[in-house]
């Protein structure tokens, strides 16, 4: 039966294929697909897995054996039972070795796979006991996987093999062969979906996240169609079921009749028109119809998205969100050497154009790793993230600001600081970067020169400008965290995102008057927040002031288009009446 699930649509475009629901589990798993003649090596993989924590068990069962019943209560043995029993289950081994050997999956994805499938049974049993069941399932295949991580892989990783496009014919006529999947879980980390990066997945669904979530965020950057918040859809989809997202509407169809599936294959075809269309704009100037140069920047999280940011036209990367060097390396911070060489790379891989590096933005909705989720905090968001973390440890602050230096002898580099509020703290960051300066000079190592800046993301901040004018070259804002804390709305938080608006008064204010301090003082100012890839807010931003703009690279053209056919002399005093307005989103509707 065909139902719908509403969501928030963060990445555009039209996704149809079949559902890999992925449950969520401490451990990071690979998904990957694997080839024809790997699927016995891995069998063998998760056989091997199982049978070294089916020993363990056992050996625990002996110890407790010779236990008295004060220190080995009866029921830690009949637990140990009931554990072995589900490790032995055909049902487990059964389904996880069809996953390996129908759809190629990897070892640790066919488990995570098969875990949902029984998961699923276990919600369904009418008995208490048996239900409760299913966390000790969750955690036995956890401790599987850790085993598997620890064993070397017989398999290449990684291939990545790439969707294939199917067609709208292919959908209907096969089943089984090669047709996108559509990856649901309940929520994924920045991490995790970092991971998907270069992955098999047409488009993402997760049951939570606001649209300016780091996840969503990421899903943007893949370019591939996302939709969050769409509450229940890990329970209500099952595996493999056929799903449509329209990422534009936010929209999840579950099990669409063959009419609704040619409706969206027409559209998917008219969204790659579109985009044909768009490809023809790259070699020209982002110049509006009255003579406005304006510069239009990437936002890149990994140094190999240079190649995006070069292939969309980008003049430059106006954010590197270097914390993705960081994540999911089980709390393992990377050298001064590693992130050298990764900020070399980006900067080489943008050939003689800008890179702006942002230093380490950590904590809130981007914990380290996905397993170290900040539950000890009770507000994350207001609490160590950004260059707090880095100032309360001074050592792995001055080996990313030695990094970044020295990869700035390679090319164009700037240095740009995030959530700053205090002038203490720009004291404290201004003397900590001489420090790594001085470090490198006694070392005898070469390094070039930065601009440095600051985000502006903190209502404080565009409040105080003038200590920000003082001691910065340019100033970058973060209105995605602007408008969190402006409006107190947690910016990953569906249930209250429609509370969460870039066109709230206060939201327009605080980015007009940064703009226009910035302006009068001389500084470069950008907007790096997901307001700067937005189409439907490029002419206001244009009409307040602003020149930069920098985004993923996917949305660089659509934005180019609207500064194309913008006239800024006639935008800025309609901006002004925007700004005015009790409720500016109604006068831009109308516009
Ligand atoms: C912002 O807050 O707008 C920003 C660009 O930084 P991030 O989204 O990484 O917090
Ligand atoms: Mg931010």
């Amino acid at each position: 039966m065909t139902f719908a699930i509403h969501g928030l649509a963060v990445a555009r475009g039209i996704a149809i294929g079949r559902a890999v629901l992925v449950a969520s589990s401490r451990v990071d798993v690979a998904h990957y697909f694997i080839e024809a003649s790997q699927v016995d090596a891995e069998i063998g993989r998760i056989r091997a897995g199982r049978n070294s924590v089916v020993d363990e068990i056992q050996r625990l069962q002996t110890s407790v054996a010779h236990m008295g019943s004060k220190e080995a209560p009866h029921e830690l043995s009949a637990l140990l039972d009931v554990h072995l029993m589900l490790l032995q289950d055909e049902e487990l081994i059964g389904g996880v070795t069809r996953w390996i050997s129908d759809r190629l999956y990897n070892a640790e994805w066919a488990l995570t796979t098969q875990l949902e499938v029984i998961g699923r049974q276990f919600d369904e049993m009418e008995d208490e006991y048996l239900r409760e069941r299913k966390a000790d399932l969750e955690q036995l295949v956890e401790k599987v996987l850790r085993v598997m991580k620890g064993m070397a892989s017989p398999v290449v990783p990684p291939t990545n093999r790439a969707v294939r496009k199917t067609s709208q014919q292919d959908l209907l006529l096969d089943d089984t062969v090669d047709v996108p999947l559509i990856l649901i879980a309940h929520d994924l980390s920045p991490a995790d979906m970092l991971q998907f990066k270069q992955s098999v997945f047409a488009g993402f669904i997760t049951d939570v996240g606001g649209k300016t979530s780091h996840t969503a965020i990421v899903a943007r950057s893949l370019d591939i169609p996302a939709v969050v918040g769409a509450r229940l859809s890990s329970q209500l989809v099952r595996q493999d079921d056929w799903v449509i997202i329209d990422g534009d509407a936010g929209v999840v169809v579950v099990d669409p009749s063959p009419i609704i599936l040619a409706e969206y294959g027409f559209k998917q075809r008219q969204h790659e028109l579109d985009r044909g269309r768009l490809a023809r704009l790259l070699h020209t100037p982002a110049v509006t119809l009255d003579g406005q140069k304006i510069e239009l920047l990437a936002n890149i999280e990994m140094p190999e998205d240079a190649l995006s940011a070069i292939k969309a036209g980008a003049v430059g990367v106006g954010l590197f969100r270097s914390e993705f060097l960081f994540m999911g390396r089980q709390g393992k911070l990377p050298n001064e050497e590693e992130q050298y060489q990764a900020y070399r790379r980006a900067i080489e891989g943008m050939q003689g154009l800008p890179v702006t590096i942002r230093t380490v933005d950590v904590g809130a909705d981007k914990p380290l790793d996905s397993s170290l989720q900040d539950e000890a905090h009770l507000n994350p968001a207001l609490g160590l993230r950004a260059i707090r973390w880095s100032l309360a440890d001074p050592a792995m602050f001055l080996t990313q600001l030695r990094a970044i230096l020295r990869a700035a002898a390679h090319g164009q580099a700037n240095l740009l600081i995030p959530m700053l509020v205090h002038a203490s703290e720009i004291r404290h960051t201004m003397a900590l970067i001489d420090r790594a300066r001085v470090e490198l000079d006694n070392r005898g190592v070469a390094y070039g020169p930065v601009k440095i800046g600051a985000m502006i993301e903190i209502p404080a901040a565009a409040l105080t400008l003038k200590v920000f004018l003082k001691y910065f070259d340019f100033l970058s804002i973060g209105t995605n965290d602007l408008i969190q804390y402006t409006l107190a709305i947690d910016r990953a938080d569906e249930s209250v995102a429609h509370l969460y608006d870039p066109l709230h008064p206060a939201v327009l204010r605080l980015v007009a008057l940064t703009i226009a301090e910035c302006h009068a003082q001389g500084k470069h100012v950008s907007v790096c927040g997901e307001m700067a890839g937005d189409t439907s807010l490029t002419r206001l931003l244009l009409g307040m002031g602003l020149r930069s703009f920098s985004m993923h690279p996917a949305q660089i053209l659509a934005v180019k288009q609207e500064v194309l056919r913008a006239d800024v002399a006639k935008l800025t005093g309609w901006a002004q009446q925007v700004m005015a307005d009790d409720e500016p989103g109604l006068r831009m509707v109308k516009h």
